[in-house]
């Protein structure tokens, strides 16, 4: 049976109008859940910003918004370099105003055996995902202690953050990075009036999944029965929880990190099953120095 499946695509908890009169900036909000979490705060009735490298991916994030009727700006910004980033927000400031809510979700992500990883991959992906997401908040957070204005941050996690995750030891590694930055920042910047909180999605497939991303999860042929909810999560579900916590019905929430995964991650087996490498995971041969 498993976990019920939440309410249709266009339903909410929150009343409508919630966020009228807010602009909500989301980093690589073109693609997947990104996509999916700006699509919530539009039907709500947020301006949406998107940032990311892509112009097609900032196409398509324009057009899902836009096809709700929702007031949305598209800026080109690699989130690695702060300059870039200082840029996106005077653009977006000029187009929308600032905005009061910034959702960190660009991360960048590949599986690989750590004996294989080159020094490049994993100073990218730790760019992208750990240093790119604080630059981001570091800029929000100046204008809006310049301003005396308060916002809410969610940073998208990952639950290997606390686990450790074979295969992805830069991503988890930059996720571990991420959580803590959130608790962290919560306690720095909450006697300004900014929220700090993290998000963390379970398995939610999406049509924009990187080749990599898919390649691995398709070895799992039969993904619902590998989870406890005997499913995976619908990409609205985690659009209602980032909607939730930057909402004016979660002011006393900061510093959380909330995981939308089903139970997943605490799931453990009464007796453990036989270690299988990465490599033999992956397909891979024996290694090769
Ligand atoms: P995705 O579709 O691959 O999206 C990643 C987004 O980040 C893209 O829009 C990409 O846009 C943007 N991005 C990457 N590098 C960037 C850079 N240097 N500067 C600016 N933007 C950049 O991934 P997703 O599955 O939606 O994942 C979204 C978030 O959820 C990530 O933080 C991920 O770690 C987390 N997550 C996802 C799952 C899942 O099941 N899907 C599970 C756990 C955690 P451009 O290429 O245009 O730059």
């Amino acid at each position: 049976m498993g976990l019920p499946e939440p309410p249709p695509s266009g339903a909410s908890a929150l009343p409508p109008g919630t966020f009228d009169g807010h602009v909500v900036l989301v980093t690589g909000g073109g693609t997947g859940l990104g996509k999916a979490i700006a699509t919530e705060f539009a039907r709500l009735g947020a301006d949406i910003a998107i940032a990311s490298r892509k112009p097609e991916h900032l196409d398509a994030g324009v057009k899902a918004i836009a096809g709700l009727g929702g007031r949305v700006h598209a800026v080109a910004c690699d989130i690695r370099d702060p300059e870039a980033i200082s840029a996106a927000f005077d653009d977006i400031e000029r187009v929308l105003g600032l905005p009061q809510v910034l959702v960190n979700n660009a991360a960048a992500n590949f599986p690989v055996p750590a004996e294989d990883m080159s020094p490049n991959a994993w100073r990218t992906v730790v760019d992208i995902t750990l240093n790119g997401t604080f630059f981001c908040a570091r800029e929000f957070a100046r204008r809006h202690l310049a301003e005396g204005t308060p916002g809410s941050i969610i940073n998208v996690g990952a639950s290997y953050a606390w686990t450790g995750g074979p295969g992805f030891a830069h991503s988890a590694a930059a996720k571990a990075g991420v959580k803590n930055m959130v608790e962290t920042l919560a306690v720095e910047w909450g006697p300004y009036g900014i929220q700090v909180n993290g998000l963390v999605p379970g398995l939610f497939p999406h049509d924009d999944m990187t080749a990599d991303i898919k390649g691995n999860l398709d070895r799992t042929s039969e993904k619902d029965a590998c989870q406890p909810a005997m499913r995976v999560g619908r990409v609205r579900e985690l659009g209602w929880a980032a909607t939730f916590l930057a909402s004016p019905y979660a002011r006393f929430i900061s510093g959380h990190t909330l995981v939308v995964d089903g139970a997943n991650w605490q799931r453990r087996t009464l007796t453990n099953p036989p270690v299988v490498t990465v490599r033999e995971q992956m397909g891979k041969g024996p290694f090769q120095p």
